[in-house]
């Protein structure tokens, strides 16, 4: 009796643990976030078990066949992978994977896991699935920002590289061109820098979307960085190429953009064009190519388009060279100064001396300032330059005004980058006390390019040069928009008239007309007038008579160093 009881209790307390254990396994079970198929390999039967019906709401598995169902939530591509993975039933092998469901957004990994018994034969099989979207979401973005732009969803530099390099390799197999255009909007940093970067934003956004239309198999829309694009097109045609897609963004450009803040603006932009093979031998060349020829589009105005050609690359290579000598030849001071003598026409007697820079290179070549004075214009070297000349030139016309007691003038070139730095006429005027000159000594050569761009900011300088004392003379009057309507209420005093006018006085009568206008209606207006680049007797004889006030040229005098303007001012030799 007593071992009845004792097996009873025995069993009793076996079964209490069983129980327990089985609560506790299903506990873990249901709580889990994971869904489980357990399939019973022997009898064909499946289970679903933890949180299933947040997974696959709508299937119900009790067969091994009813888990086909689940391809259905599967995109499709990866469906025959996935159908392979749950049939894994090789021993020791715990397979999984990843797969995209599709409803595109959610991703769920898979893992197998089957048992054996001691003959080999499958016994078990459990499938676990997890949902893993917000890891793989994290990897997309991170893929995405690895390929795409966010600002315009256009692709970035780097996976246009890419991409472009296989158009060129497939250009090579199929004999076919590619064309390269790299286009920058005109003039976004007033936008972005005026108007606040927001609104830079929208506009690169808006530029952006106006060009993906154009995104196709044969066609890459990318975007670099700020306001620059580049657009790549396999085997252009008539009816798509660099040309037709420019054409087509001006004429969509001629209607205002509407920005969110209300505001309308219309943007113009610059393009440069290159083609494969035809003027690079590879992806990255072809974009130098194309963004080189887009900066000479830039220097010829606003809206422009230029296509690649030879010369352009040598002029370029040629401004990047002087550009690297330049800055050896900032920081070593390696200038001279020369001076060409300005004339009375009438008495020929000597007027003042125009200062011209020199450099003579490392090689021992000389390098013309109207090459290399553009380039230190767009590098800013223009200012330490521009520096050197002021101080240099006051220091020798001071020598001479000590020796020789002359009242003539210094005439000195100022680049409209040096004049628009913000201490600019505090500078010269600093300068011409310390040196203690008279500023009206001191005459300051400008160019039209001044006056285009702040009018009124510009006129206002000139005006307080002015009040000092400071002349001022307008340089190489009739090269740029040259309206005479323009000069009246300049506040100038002198007019260089510029050499093309001078060079064809004997030969050409409309010439003739033009300077005697010039010359008559300067005049009227009270300023002086020197003509420049007089180079012969004749020409020099023209001027006098139509009573030209001053005449600057190698026929009077090339310019020469401080000794020649010594010789000139002791006994009239240069
Ligand atoms: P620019 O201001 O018009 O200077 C006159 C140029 O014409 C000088 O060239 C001068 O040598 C040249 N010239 C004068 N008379 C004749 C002539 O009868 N026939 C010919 N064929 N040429 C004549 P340069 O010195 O080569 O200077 C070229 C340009 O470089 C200058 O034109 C000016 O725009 C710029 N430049 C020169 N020095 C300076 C400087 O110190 N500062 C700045 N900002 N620009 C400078
Ligand atoms: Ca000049
Ligand atoms: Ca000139």
């Amino acid at each position: 009796m007593d071992e009845l009881r004792y097996q009873v209790d025995l069993l009793n307390a076996m079964n209490g643990r069983l129980q327990a254990d089985e609560r506790m396994y299903r506990l873990v079970c249901n709580t889990s976030l994971n869904a489980i198929v357990y399939i019973d390999c022997k009898r064909g039967t499946a289970r679903t078990l933890a949180n299933w019906d947040a997974f696959f709401p709508d299937v119900e598995i009790y067969t091994i066949n009813d888990i086909a169902q689940i391809y259905s939530y599967i995109e499709e591509q990866s469906v025959l992978a996935f159908r392979d993975l749950l049939y894994t039933d090789k021993p020791g092998v715990n397979a999984s994977g990843v797969f995209k469901l599709s409803d595109k957004k959610t991703y769920i990994e898979v893992e197998v896991q089957v048992v054996f018994d001691e003959l080999g034969n499958l016994t078990d099989k459990i499938i676990r699935f997890k949902d893993v979207t917000k890891i793989h979401s994290q990897n997309d973005e991170l893929a995405y920002m690895a390929y795409y732009d966010p600002n315009t969803g256009l692709i970035n530099r780097n996976y246009f590289v890419s991409k472009l390099s296989d158009f060129v390799k497939r250009a090579d197999d199929e004999g076919a061109v590619v064309s390269v255009m790299f286009i920058d909007i005109d003039g976004f940093h007033n936008y972005n820098d005026g108007m606040g970067i927001v609104i830079g934003d929208e506009i690169i956004q808006v530029f952006g979307q106006a060009l993906k239309k154009y995104e196709s198999e044969n066609v890459l829309v990318s975007h670099f960085t700020t306001d620059l694009y580049c657009v790549a097109i396999y085997n252009p045609n008539n009816g798509l190429c660099a040309e037709t897609i420019y054409h087509e963004l001006r004429e969509q450009m001629k209607t205002p953009f509407k920005l969110t803040n209300g505001s309308e603006i219309l943007l113009t932009f610059c393009a440069g064009v290159a083609d494969y093979p035809e003027s690079a031998s590879d992806s990255l060349e072809l974009i130098n190519c194309a963004e080189i020829v887009m900066f000479k589009a830039k220097d010829m105005g606003r809206g422009r388009i230029q296509y690649f050609d030879a010369p352009i690359l040598k002029d370029f290579l040629i401004n990047v060279d002087i550009e690297n000598k330049l800055k050896e030849a900032v920081f070593n001071e390696n200038f001279t100064m020369n001076f060409q003598p300005q004339f009375f026409t009438d008495s020929r007697r000597l007027r003042g001396v125009e200062a011209l820079i020199r450099w003579k290179d490392k090689s021992g070549d000389m390098i013309s300032p109207s090459v290399f004075i553009p380039v230190a214009e767009k590098n800013g070297a223009i200012i330490p330059i521009g520096n050197y000349v002021i101080k240099e030139s006051i220091r020798n016309f001071v020598n001479w005004k000590k020796k020789f007691d002359t009242d003539m003038i210094l005439s000195i070139n100022i680049s409209a980058v040096q004049y628009r730095t913000e201490n600019f006429v505090e500078n010269i005027l600093d300068c011409i006390s310390s040196y203690d000159i008279n500023p009206q000594d001191i005459e300051l050569e400008i160019t039209e390019s001044f006056l285009i761009a702040d009018f009124n900011d510009v006129i206002m300088k000139l005006e307080i040069l002015r009040e000092y004392g400071i002349r001022i003379a307008l340089d190489d009057f009739g090269t740029g928009y040259s309206s005479l309507s323009y000069l009246k209420g300049l506040p100038i005093d002198t007019l260089k008239i510029d050499k093309k006018f001078v060079d064809n006085i004997c030969t050409d009568v409309s010439s003739r007309i033009i300077l005697d206008t010039i010359i008559y209606m300067t005049k009227k207006l009270g300023y002086e007038t020197i003509a420049e680049g007089v180079e012969d007797e004749d020409q020099y004889n023209y001027l006098k008579s139509i009573e030209c006030d001053c005449i600057q040229g190698f026929y009077f005098s090339k310019p020469t160093d401080s000794e020649g303007i010594e010789r000139l001012l002791l006994d009239g030799t240069v």
